[in-house]
């Protein structure tokens, strides 16, 4: 790991310190949250880690342009009152001295123009994993040119991300451009190591890693895929980018980001692709959209010239372009 990039070495200690911040607050307040207007939902930990990182940002590079998923729009009404308190206090946990407008400032500045260096952010990336004690994630990434430079995953609840398994000893992954990634325990038990994606070249070997949320994908011809490919292990479900965390340690194969047959005009969010795309990548995998084109990270707030994603050990991506086009 290259310990001499400065955005990197802030990257890690701040998706770090969030992602422990995130398992505080669902230990405290796991009912609280606000549904917006894509009828999603939304919890104070959205909101405080995302003022939280914000300010760190600020610090640390104050030049720099942070897109952050989340904006303080439903937290000024008057009804939501309590809820901005709390987050209140949780950001002052952090960092002491803040105000209710301060938070609602600090998780603003997300809103800035993707340019041509900026960072994005989702503060928890999985919230409806989140809200059931499910897989959910810290995911920051840098980018520049339309390309992510570095990116760093946190996920409180994955114990190990070579198996796949839930537990609250926790992970990051952190990879930067052109030198690997790496993986530690949540918790600093154990030094950084560089992780890599599978050996499994045979598409009936695949294990497939899949959203919880069935409206996330196209279940019917996600069955398809199966069957063409030959795969035999269950698939196994998990909310957010802890997935790619899995894939870039081996601990699954291929994911497919199919397009739900009723929102056929839905483009990825860069926030929820950034970080996980390049850990991905710096382990040896393959990330591209269903036809296979790369994803640019350059045209705003979504994808907006790819459509879904398809994430693969490398070895697997050329047959699964194949099983895509035979599907469609
Ligand atoms: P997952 O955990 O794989 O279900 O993905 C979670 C992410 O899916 C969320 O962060 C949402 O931004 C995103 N999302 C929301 N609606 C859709 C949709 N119709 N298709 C694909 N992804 C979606
Ligand atoms: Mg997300």
């Amino acid at each position: 790991m290259n310990l001499s990039n400065l955005d990197l070495l802030f990257a890690i200690g701040a998706v770090r310190r969030l992602a422990r911040l995130a398992r505080t607050i669902q230990a405290s307040t796991i009912s609280e949250s606000l549904t917006k207007a894509d009828r999603s939902p939304v919890t104070i930990a959205d909101f405080a880690i995302q003022a939280l990182l914000s300010n760190a940002l600020a610090n640390h590079a104050p030049n720099d342009v942070l897109v952050g998923e989340e904006n303080s729009g439903a937290l000024r009404d008057a009804e939501a009152a309590p809820m901005l308190a709390r987050i209140t206090e949780f950001v002052n946990s952090e960092v002491g001295g803040a105000t209710a407008d301060n938070v609602c400032e600090w998780i603003d500045r997300g809103a800035a123009e993707p340019g041509d260096r900026f960072w994005t952010l989702d503060p928890i990336d999985g919230t409806k994993g989140f809200l059931r004690n499910a897989q959910y994630a810290v995911a920051l990434a840098l980018i520049e040119n339309g390309q992510v430079r570095l990116g760093v995953l946190g996920c409180p609840d994955l114990a190990d991300p070579a198996t796949g398994s839930q537990g609250a000893a926790g992970s990051i992954l952190a990879a930067e451009r052109g030198n690997g990634t790496w993986y530690q325990p949540l918790d600093e038990s154990k030094a950084l190591t560089q992780v890599h994606v599978s050996n499994v070249r045979e598409g009936a070997q695949a294990r497939l890693l899949r959203s919880v949320e069935s409206g996330h994908t196209n279940t019917g011809r996600m069955g398809r895929i199966v069957e063409t490919l030959g795969v035999q292990a269950d698939p196994v479900l998990m909310d957010s980018q802890a997935k790619y965390a899995v894939l870039a340690a081996g601990g699954g194969d291929a994911l497919f980001r199919l397009l739900n047959q009723h929102q056929l005009d839905y483009k990825e969010c860069i926030w929820d692709q950034a970080a996980g795309s390049i850990v991905v990548e710096e382990a040896g995998g393959r990330v591209t959209d269903l036809s296979g084109v790369e994803l640019d990270f350059g045209q705003g707030r979504t994808l907006a010239k790819n459509t879904g994603v398809l994430a693969t050990n490398g070895h697997l991506h050329e047959a699964a372009l194949d099983v895509i086009a035979k599907t469609a």
